[in-house]
């Protein structure tokens, strides 16, 4: 198990009460109905987990990624659709305005969102364009003091319920995805946006994914966040970042998943035995437990090294993929120890089961995970993020 300082275990301490309090309860009936816990991510606000990774400065916690993973771990340990949630708005939309902005627009924003008083999405895949997301079409055209939007964003973390939403799209497309793409600032009530479909998901189901739709939607021009034509270079840093949440987010999944198994499996009797005492069952449960120590490691070594300053893109693109296929097969393994009870909704195994699924593919798939480690060991030039 990774070291951690007292204060971080108080951390981890304090927002595991929080889950198994205030989030406990509710798991099932959310994932069933696809609701969205307001409530919940108010009280997150209250406590600063909005802001974790931002300046006291500017209203956030002024804590690093190690904390940052402890926290998206803690509540996706209970239900990963909060961990998603918090993810996407910390480590996407506040940070992109955190890398990219300029000290006027971090003071505009980043108070409201690292107080939870706003809540961010991020706005980089389309319906064409995913993996390759340097492919948008979403557009952006000048028009004197303001950018004029149109074209849509798919499966947006947070899409429906966010103030506002940093968007990618494309000012020039002569110059390619770095160079051509530019981020934007798009606030809730902007005339010609609205979110669109709102996505019938198999897991993370509390978490809201939808469309966003510009149609002739006019903004300042104060809202393009730094430079013109740096957004795409930007939004990879940005995913440098965002692929320690996700990992985070399958350690969280993965664990409650171990915890269950190994609750189960001492509860569980047939044959007049517990089933943990079947050598077949205790060598499930010791892989799960070692993949899971394994991808901690991965996962606390890419935050630290982020915490430090260093470039991360090898180290946490490693975090992230090993992270998450061992979370999908230790969640799977929680429901074979589980028998037929892993298949029915009485018992969380299913629902772990489900949310995982998501993590070896949001924020860049397994596939393009390796085309990055590769590259970096390589060296070659890139071809996309
Ligand atoms: C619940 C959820 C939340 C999300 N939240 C957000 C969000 O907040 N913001 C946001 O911008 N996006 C978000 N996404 C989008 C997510 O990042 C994309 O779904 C993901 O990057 C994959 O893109 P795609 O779905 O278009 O798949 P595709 O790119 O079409 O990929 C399909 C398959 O082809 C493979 N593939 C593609 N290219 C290659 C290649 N060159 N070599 C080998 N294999 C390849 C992929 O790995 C995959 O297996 C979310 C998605 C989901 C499901």
């Amino acid at each position: 198990m990774f070291g951690l300082t007292e204060e971080q275990r108080q951390l981890q301490s304090a927002v595991r009460a929080f889950a198994e309090g205030e989030i406990a309860p509710h798991v099932s009936e959310w994932d069933e109905k696809s609701e969205f816990p307001h409530e919940v991510v108010k009280k997150l606000g209250e406590m600063g987990l909005l802001g974790v990774i931002f300046p006291e400065s500017l209203g956030g916690a002024g804590m690093g990624y190690v904390e940052y993973v402890l926290a998206i771990e803690e509540l996706s340990r209970v239900d990963g659709s909060v961990g998603i949630i918090v993810a996407a708005h910390n480590s996407l939309c506040t940070n992109h305005i955190m890398l990219g902005g300029t000290d006027e627009q971090r003071k505009r924003w980043i108070p409201k969102l690292a107080s939870g008083e706003w809540l961010g999405a991020w706005g980089l895949t389309e319906p064409g364009s995913g993996s390759d997301a340097g492919g948008a079409r979403t557009t952006a055209v000048k028009k004197g003091d303001t950018w004029v939007l149109n074209g849509s964003k798919t499966f947006i973390t947070n899409g429906s319920h966010a103030n506002c939403a940093v968007v990618l799209a494309v000012t020039d497309k002569t110059k390619g995805a770095s160079g051509g793409i530019s981020a934007f600032v798009v606030e809730k009530g902007t005339k010609g946006f609205r979110p669109g479909r709102k996505e019938n998901k198999l897991g993370l189901r509390a978490s809201d994914t939808s469309e966003l739709i510009f149609e002739d939607c006019e903004i300042p021009a104060e809202n393009l966040i730094g430079k013109e034509g740096d957004g795409f270079k930007d939004a990879m840093r940005v995913l440098d970042g965002g692929r320690i949440s996700i990992a985070a987010l399958s350690l969280g999944i993965a664990r409650g998943a171990l915890d269950a198994a190994m609750k189960y499996a001492q509860e569980r009797r047939q044959f007049g035995k517990a089933i943990s005492e079947f050598q077949a069952i205790q060598f499930k449960l010791a892989d799960m437990a070692t993949q899971w120590d394994a991808a901690q490691l991965l996962t606390m070594r890419a935050a630290q090294m982020k915490d430090e300053g260093k470039k991360v893109t090898l180290e946490s693109a490693m975090a992230k993929l090993y992270a998450s296929e061992a979370a999908c097969r230790i969640c799977d393994e929680g429901v074979q120890i589980h028998g037929g009870y892993g298949f029915i909704k009485d018992y969380p195994a299913e629902k772990f089961y489900r949310d995982v699924r998501l993590c070896p593919i949001g924020e860049g798939t397994s596939e393009i995970q390796r085309m990055v480690i590769a590259r970096e060991l390589l060296g070659s030039k890139p071809s996309r993020g």
